[in-house]
Formats: C-alpha cells, structure tokens, sequence
C-alpha cells in the first residue's frame, strides 16, 4: 500500500530555503575550482586517486532511518582530511563533487534534487576543509615533500573541524526540517558518539599522514584500517538505539497495562509514532458487534479519534500491520505507520522485531480492554434482565417476588398485602391470528393500563406471556383486594386500537391476600384462583384454602416430611448433561421427586419450602446426595464415569456442618469428590454471609466442583462470581427459550464469553430444540441439558440409555444433527405399528 508522497506546503518551503543556497553554493565551488584546476594538472592522478576512495567509501555506509529519511553515516571525515592537507583547493573540490556524485549514481540514487544536494553539501564541506589549511598557511603535502608530521597537525585539525560543521550543520537542519523537530534537539542527540566518531577519524587521518611519511605504500592499509573503525562506531550507535528501543517499549506495554479502551489505544499510537519514527501513527479496531474507531497520533497529540469513515484522509508511504489474536484466528484491527516522505521505508530486523513485539502487546491490551468493556455492558444487562421485562418495561418475576418479600418482612405496620395473578383469555388466538409483533403490541399496551390503574407502592409485574402480576401495598383490609382486582379489569376493557383493528381483551384474576410468609406462597395460592376463575368461566375469584388440593402448608408438615424422608418416598431423578457437539452425556443432574402416598407426584416447586421450614432440611438433602452417589458407583461400575450434580438448597451453605456430611457420605460411598458438582443459586451465595464463604471454601478444598445454578436471573451474577470461585456457569433456561430476541440473546452471548474468558464450564438449560443446540454450540457453549435429549430418569433407565448410546445421548453436530430418543421398546412399537424406521427421530 504505497500512497503517493506529498509533503505539505510549510515543511516544503523550508526545504527549499535550505536546498536552494546549498546547491548554489556547491555549485559556485565546484565552479570555481573548474576555472583553476588547469593550474594543478601535475595532480590530475591524485585527485583521480580522491575520486575513487570516494566512491569506495561509500560501501562503508551505515544508514540510520529518522522516519523516511535515512541518514548516512560515512568515513567522509577521515578521507577529506587528508585530501586537504596533500592537495591544494581545486582537485579537492572538483574531486569531492565528482567522486560523490559518481558513488551515488553507483547506488542507483535517482531524485536530481537529492543527488544535488548531497553532492553540493560535500564539496562544501570539502571546500570548507581545503581552506581552512589554506587559511593558517600550511602548504599541501604533494607540493611540500619535506613536510613534518606536527607541522601538518594544526592543518589537519582545522580541516576536521571546517568540514564536520558544515556536515553537521547541514544534514542536521535537513533532518530539523523533515521530522519537524528542533535543529538544536538533533544537533544534541547522540552528539558524543558522532564526536568520539570524528575524532577516531580523525586520528586514521593523521595516521595516514604518517604511513604517507614512511613509504607510500603503506597507504594500502588505511582502508581496513578505516573500515573497522568505522564498524566499531556505527555497532555502538545501533546497540544504543536498540537498548533505547526496547526502553521505550517496555514503557508502552506498561502503559497498554489498562482496561480502558481509550487509554490504550491513545497510548498505541503516541508509542508507536514515537518508537518507530514515524510521521503519523494510527490504530484502527473494528470490534465484533459494531463501533468502528480510529485513533491516530503524531507522537505528542491525538489528531484524530472517531468513526473511520470520518477520519480526515491522510497520505503518505504507510506500513499496515493487522492485528491478530496469536492464534492468527481473531481479527481485531489494524496498526498503522505512515511516514510522510517519500516512501519506500524499510525496517531493520530489529525494527520489524521490535514492531512484532509491539504488535503483540496491543493485541492483548485491546483483547483486555473489550472483554472489560463486554463485562461491564454484561453487568448492566445482568442487572436490567434480573428486574425487568424486556418488552413491557415492567417489572419481571424476580423483581416482583424481592419487592412483595420486602414489604411482607416489614410486617404487619404495612397492613394487609395482596397479590393479584392475571391472566388474558383468549391471548394466544391473538397471536396466531395476527402475528408476534400485533401481540406483543396488545401486551404492551395491557402493561401501560395495568400500570395506569395500579396505585402508588403497588408494583405490577409481567411474569412472560400474557401473564401479569400486581402486588397491593399496605390494605386496611383483606377484602379490598378484590375491589382492587375489578379495577384493575376494568381498566383492560375498553377496546385497544391497533391501526384498523379494535381488539377487545378480557383477562381472569386470581386474589389472595396476606400479611406474612413469602410472595413465592402467595403466589402459588393465585394461582390456585386463576386456575379456579378460569376453570369456571369467572373473572376475579379469591384463593380459598379449603379448595386448595396442594397445599404443603396444610400437611402435617413434621410428621409427613420425617416419615418421607424415612420412608425414602423422595427419588432422585436424573436428567443427563451432555457435550453440545457430540452428544456424550457428561455429567447428571439430580432432580428430586416426591411420591406423596395421598397426593401422588409432587415437583420440587411444590416442597422445597416446606421441607426448608420444617426442621428436616438436613436428613433430606443427605439423602438426595446419597441417592446421587449410589447412582454415580452403579454408573461407574458399568463403565460410564459420570459425575453428578447436585442442588443444594441456599439454607444448607447456612449449615456449618454442611461440608462435614458432605465429605462423610462421599467417603461412605466410596465416590471420589471430583465426581460431585454442587449447584448453588445466588440467593445466598451474594448474602456476603461469612459461614456461606466458610462452607464453600471447604467445599472446594474438598475437590467438590461448584457450579452457578440459574445463572443471568440474580440481581448481581457478576459480583457473585467475583466472590464465590465457581467451576461451572449454568445458563437459565429462560435465557435459552428467549435466546432470539436481543436482550437475552446479549445475556446468553455474554455468558458464554465471560465463561470462556475465567475458563469456566457453560451448561446451558432447557434446551428444548435442535436449532438451539445448534445455536449454543456456534455460540461457543460447550455444554447442554434439556428435553431434546433427555428429561429426568430413575438412575436405571439412565445408565440403560448410555449403554443404548455407548455414552451417547445425541448424534454429534456435523453428522446428521439429529437426535436419539426412543428407548427400544417405544422403537420396536412404532415399528410394529408401520411408523418411521427405526433409529433416529429427526427433530427438525
Ligand atoms: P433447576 O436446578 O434449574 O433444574 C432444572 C429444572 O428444569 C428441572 O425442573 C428440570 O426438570 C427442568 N428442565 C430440564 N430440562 C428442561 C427443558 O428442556 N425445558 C424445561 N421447560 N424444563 C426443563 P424440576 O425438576 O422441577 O426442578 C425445579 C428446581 O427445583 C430445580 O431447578 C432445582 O433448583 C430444584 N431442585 C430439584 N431437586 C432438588 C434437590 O434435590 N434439592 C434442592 N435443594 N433443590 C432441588
Ligand atoms: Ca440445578
Ligand atoms: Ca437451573
């Protein structure tokens, strides 16, 4: 990519100021030495003899870059001082000019201006030399055969001196001009290597005279003797831009030491520009979800930062470098030099390594800028998911169940608290005959008359769906909650409009009301009366516990739980966590079941709090791990090592013993504790309880792995896991079902991301389809569980489906994609039946 140079206007007319008198100059010597070089023909071998070295001394050439100009570092010094103590002025000068110009045509240099302006600032210099031994009288060497070595001294002295200013002088305001920077600045820099380096020159100069004095002949060895001297400076000067070099970059990879974005990518290009001495310097980053920028910097200032395309166009030769993960497989941008003289610039070897270097520290730095930034945007998404509904704006179920849980714990000073459950009839036809978009358009508007109707200190909620929950602050009494119901219904009844359409919405409600236990209770007891105004065609009924077939509460909780546990009426069930890619189960989830002998099979939703309340919380969670673990040794017997997970409920971490019983029946069953995963819910886990972090932590030192339960539905997912060192992350399920819509599609991306970065297993929930699979797999989530491969199983039927699968529950992804789901009877029957073949159910 090489633009067409084009230094700006300023620095050009500075240029000229100083080309033009140079070249004039250099031209007026050449030209007077031409009119008196007839005088001196006897000398027409020697100056032919200058002519030559000069050529030649143009192969002992170290160039040093400064930007796109290099400047060149010869012996020039050593050989125009002695030519102007053996010469008199005019074959020095004509010498001079021939002999540069001819060497810089050996070199293949084209631009007329620049080969004019080398050429005349040397014969200046050489002009300069020749006369100031002229001026203190000392007589050329060639036309004074008697000459004494410390008569030639002072002379050569003058010589040195008259032509290392004008070099100097010169080259250094050519440079001053080109880098913008100050004359006096480059005058400085290095200034003892480039003395010591003239008068080591120096001295092979007058060693040269002396050689010269003894026979001519030993003028042969001046040239290695030159060579070398020369080497040993031009070394020294590249080791000590080195050392600087990696000075300076080791300050900017301390810099890039910041996840702020803007810091380090400000830092990249003021350093790059600064490092490898460029005109300009910019760093371009397009991230994967958007947000193009372009930083770019002179050195000192930040001339630019915004969107590429609006960065003012700017030209010069440029040396892009892309900026890749180490692996080469990410690509997050690009690393730009640009250098506004004329191109080609090429680097040195220890540049490009140095800029390799560079390169790779910017990579990480903006690698850990953005997974910074993508924490940060995840937390905020984490902490509005966990309180709102994304699409009515209201508050979600986790929001409404804090607040209601709040009021009740402030007791009975707030006076009776209601719940009401709504529920719109007749929603789904609204979606099949006009669309998700007209859907969600009637649900938000039900969500702002709802709100609307709602009194100060009321919270209403949507729970998903067409279901809506409202919490009623502070009554005086019970009964107005039904008074509050009707209101709230009336509120839906006039017709909503929807561009041509006026769609009527009726709803049931279901009330009960409280001033004490947990809205999680009060909840489920509208739901009771939802289910009971639906069944019979009403619109408000109020929850009446008479009517109430599944309430826990009205057991004989102590009693019926000691005799469950005792009698083992809980089983454990255990649903498979497979690999997303190939479909090996990996892991087991134990679900606990109760078979009620009156109320037959009861979900864990129905008891946990029961048994939670009542005193029996510890006999029933050893059971369920000790039923977990005789499932893992009959797994592993018949050779499927497959550990198993574990919920524990967040009052067990309250339970200082807790890792006790733990350790005893691992030891008890003989089951080592890698094979143990403990799933914890943040509820607790954020309670900043110093017992919760005493129990986990000998948890873990036990070598129990911890995994997240629920991940994305706490209030602060991401403080939860700063604080608690989990294994595992497990996606909520709801985050899974939603996972197309864009905010929990964020969250679901987030979490993968995040999970990758801390190195921790994913296992997404709920996964109900193949495309999801499918989906989570791309995403890169390696781990799943859910109805599309299995649901929750006695530990016989199992082990029975991984032998079937030989350990497999799924096909892999890239084969068929489809998934093995019937047992062999279910098989054998349809088959009989005249059904599909046998084997594989696609599932999409
Ligand atoms: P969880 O830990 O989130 O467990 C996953 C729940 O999702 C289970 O419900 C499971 O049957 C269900 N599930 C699995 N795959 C799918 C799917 O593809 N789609 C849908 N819609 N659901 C799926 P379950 O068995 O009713 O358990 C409910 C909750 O009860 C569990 O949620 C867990 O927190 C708790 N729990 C279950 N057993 C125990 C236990 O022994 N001790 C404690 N403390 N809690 C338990
Ligand atoms: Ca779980
Ligand atoms: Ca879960």
């Amino acid at each position: 990519m090489q633009k067409q140079p084009r230094t700006d206007d300023a620095t050009n007319r500075r240029l000229w100021r100083l080309v033009g008198p140079v070249v004039v100059g250099g031209a007026g010597a050449a030209i007077w030495a031409l009119w008196h070089i007839a005088d001196h023909s006897r000398l027409a071998g020697a100056m032919a003899v200058l002519t030559i070295v000069l050529i030649g001394n143009g192969f002992a050439i170290v160039e040093v870059r400064i930007r796109s100009t290099s400047t060149l570092i010869t012996p020039t010094t050593a050989v125009l001082t002695v030519a102007a103590v053996f010469l008199p002025p005019p074959p020095v000068i004509l010498g001079t000019a021939c002999g540069t110009f001819l060497h810089l045509l050996a070199q293949r240099r084209t631009d007329p201006v620049k080969i004019s302006f080398n050429v005349a600032k040397e014969t200046i210099g050489a002009t300069a030399a020749v006369f100031a031994v002229a001026a203190i009288g000392q007589v050329p060497i060639l036309l004074n055969p008697g000459f004494s070595i410390p008569g030639v001294i002072p002379g050569a002295f003058a010589a040195l001196v008259a032509y290392a200013l004008v070099d100097e002088i010169v080259s250094h305001a050519l440079f001053a001009i080109v880098t913008h920077t100050s004359f006096r600045q480059r005058l400085l820099a290095q200034r003892d290597v480039r003395v010591i380096t003239r008068l080591g020159l120096f001295a092979v100069a007058l060693a040269t005279v002396a050689a010269y004095r003894i026979s001519e002949w030993l003028l042969l060895v001046l040239p290695p003797l030159v060579y070398a001297i020369h080497l040993a400076a031009a070394n020294q000067m590249r080791t000590r831009q080195g050392n600087e070099a990696w000075q300076r970059l080791a300050e900017a990879t301390d810099e890039f030491n910041s996840v702020d974005q803007t810091a380090v990518l400000y830092a990249a290009v003021r350093r790059a520009a600064d490092i490898f001495s460029t005109d300009e310097a910019e760093v371009e980053i397009h991230p994967p979800n958007g947000g193009a920028r372009l930083v770019r910097s002179d050195g000192t200032r930040i001339l630019f930062d915004g969107s590429p395309g609006d960065a003012p166009t700017a030209e010069g030769f440029l040396i892009p470098i892309a900026l890749e993960s180490y692996r080469g497989d990410a690509d997050l941008g690009e690393l730009r030099l640009r250098f506004r003289g004329a191109g080609p610039v090429r680097f040195t070897e220890r540049e490009q390594y140095t800029l390799r270097t560079f390169t790779a520290a910017l990579c990480t730095a903006i690698r850990n800028a953005a997974t910074f930034a993508e924490t940060q945007r995840l937390a905020d998404s984490h902490a509005r998911a966990a309180a709102q509904d994304p699409l009515t704006r209201l508050a979600n179920r986790r929001r409404l169940q804090q607040y209601g849980d709040e009021i009740l714990a402030a007791g009975s000073g707030v006076g009776v608290v209601g719940v009401l459950l709504i529920d719109l009839n007749h929603f789904k036809e609204v979606n099949d005959t006009l669309g998700h978009a007209e859907g969600d358009r009637v649900l938000i508007a039900v969500a702002e008359r709802l709100a609307e109707a709602a009194r100060p200190g009321d919270l209403v909620a949507r729970f998903g769906g067409d279901e809506f929950a409202v919490v009623l602050a502070g009554l005086s009494a019970p009964a107005l909650a039904e008074l509050h119901a009707h209101a709230m219904l009336d509120a839906l009844a006039p017709p909503i409009e929807l561009d041509d359409m006026r769609i009527s919405v009726e709803a049931s409600c279901g009330v009960t009301t409280g001033s004490g236990g947990t809205v999680g209770e009060l909840l489920r007891r509208s739901d009771v009366a939802l289910y009971q105004a639906k069944q019979e065609g009403q619109r408000v009924v109020v929850y009446a516990r008479a009517r109430d077939t599944a309430d826990i509460g009205s057991l004989t909780l102590g009693g019926d739980l000691a005799r469950a546990v005792a009698e083992q009426q809980f089983t454990v069930h255990f649903q498979p966590i497979v690999d997303l890619a190939g479909g090996r189960v990996i892991a087991a989830e134990a679900l606990t079941r109760w078979h009620h002998p009156d109320r037959g099979h009861l979900g864990p939703d129905r008891f946990l709090g029961a048994i939670e309340r009542s005193g029996q919380l510890a006999a029933f969670a050893d059971a369920v791990l000790d039923q977990a673990l005789i499932a893992v040794t009959q797994w592993g017997d018949a050779g499927y090592p497959v550990p198993v997970a574990v919920n524990v409920s967040p009052r067990s971490l309250l339970d200082p013993s807790f890792p006790d019983a733990v350790a005893r029946r691992l030891a008890a069953r003989g089951v080592p504790s890698s094979s143990l995963v403990i799933e914890l819910t943040e509820s607790v886990t954020m309670s900043k309880l110093e017992v919760v972090d005493e129990v986990l932590a000998a948890l873990r030192e036990q070598g129990v792995r911890l995994a997240l339960d629920d991940f994305g539905t706490g209030f602060s997912s991401l403080a939860t896991l700063a604080r608690v060192p989990v294994d595992e992350l497990k996606i909520d399920r709801s985050f899974v079902a939603a996972m197309n819509a864009s905010a929990p599609g964020a969250v679901v991306r987030s979490t993968i991301d995040l999970g990758r970065s801390l190195d921790l297993l994913i296992v997404a929930e709920g996964v109900e389809r193949e495309d999801q699979r499918q989906q989570l797999w791309e995403l890169g989530c390696p781990a799943g569980q859910g109805h599309l491969f299995a649901r929750a199983m006695p530990a016989d039927r199992l082990l029975a489906a991984l032998q079937r699968g030989d350990g497999r529950l799924a096909d892999p992804l890239h084969d068929t994609g489809s998934v093995i789901r019937m047992s062999r009877s279910r098989r054998a029957r349809r088959m009989s039946m005249g059904g599909e073949p046998p084997g594989r159910e696609k599932s999409t």
